[in-house]
């Protein structure tokens, strides 16, 4: 009966749950059990592979593989998450650096990192020690982090920018981005999110939010990335609209470092 419990008790539960968790964390970052897999964004056009969306994964000795749904948001309410980041960074730049052919990088930063007044000289930091080229390297951010519209925020963005970092607006039309905020953040990319794509098919409101999206991107000189590509009909549809890049399963799924560098060298060598 979980609303007859002591808040109290409930509340040192929680409290010492949290510390389990962050040590198991923390041991975890220290023993390079979270890595960075990177999934292909594909030009729809001639197959050509753009870039990597970096997607962090934790082997755990004994539960195998946990996705990041599972320990994103322990790392975010642990205060690991900035630690993670620069984990994973450091790995996927470090790899990247010396595959073959020209390529983004695309980095995943949680909303809440932007409170963080380290965030900006920590990722630039963390890119210059891997050799990987900053110009090459693009940060997710989702609309969760405009809704806190401060200065400070308004700045780190804008500072990331003049170091020659991407931007791209993640899962978007999910949240509640405004077009002044569209407009007022120098968003170089737009990713639509999957929950749209897979339905545009059969559901022509969300196929009208495609199309949308797709114009508002060309409008406002943004490309524009359709998720969860899984079928070649999805991939027809998105084409004839005027999408460019895409990234799902039809293209492929997230690979090891190791997989995606012999991903690269195989089309090199064709
Ligand atoms: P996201 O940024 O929207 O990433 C796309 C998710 O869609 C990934 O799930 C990817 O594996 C999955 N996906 C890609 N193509 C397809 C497809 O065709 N079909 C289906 N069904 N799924 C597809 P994943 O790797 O489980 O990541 C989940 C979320 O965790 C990400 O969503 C992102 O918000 C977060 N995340 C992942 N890595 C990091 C990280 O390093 N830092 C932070 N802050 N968040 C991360
Ligand atoms: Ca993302
Ligand atoms: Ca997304
Ligand atoms: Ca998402």
């Amino acid at each position: 009966m979980a609303n007859h419990r002591e808040p109290e008790a409930n509340g040192n539960k929680n409290l010492q749950a949290n510390l389990v968790d962050h040590a198991r964390l923390r041991e975890a970052l220290k023993n390079n059990e979270v890595w960075p897999a990177f999934q292909p964004l594909v030009d729809m056009h001639n197959g050509a592979i753009v870039g990597f969306e970096v997607l962090a994964r934790w082997t755990d000795p004994e539960l195998g593989i946990i996705g990041p749904n599972e320990f994103i948001p322990l790392a975010e309410a642990t205060g690991l998450i900035g630690l993670l980041t620069r984990e994973v960074i450091s790995q996927a730049c470090s790899a990247a650096e010396s595959w073959p052919g020209v390529f983004m990088l695309s980095i995943n930063i949680s909303p809440i990192q932007f409170r963080d007044p380290g965030l900006l000289e920590d990722i630039r930091d963390t890119i210059h020690s891997t050799g990987f080229p900053i110009s090459r390297v693009q940060i997710e951010i989702t609309e969760g982090a405009l809704l806190e519209d401060d200065e400070m925020v308004r700045a780190t963005i804008q500072s990331f920018k003049a170091l020659g970092i991407g931007l791209a607006l993640d899962d978007f039309g999910t949240g509640f981005a405004s077009l002044t905020q569209l407009h007022a953040f120098p968003f170089d990319k737009l990713k639509i999110d999957m929950s749209f794509v897979r339905t545009m098919e059969g559901d022509s409101c969300s196929r009208k939010i495609v199309t949308s999206v797709i114009g508002l991107g060309q409008s406002l000189g943004m490309a524009v990335v359709a998720e969860g590509v899984e079928t070649e009909q999805q991939a027809t549809m998105l084409r004839r609209l005027g999408c460019d890049v895409g990234q799902g399963w039809l293209f492929g799924k997230p690979l090891k470092a190791a997989d995606t560098q012999r991903l690269l060298s195989v089309r090199e060598h064709r």
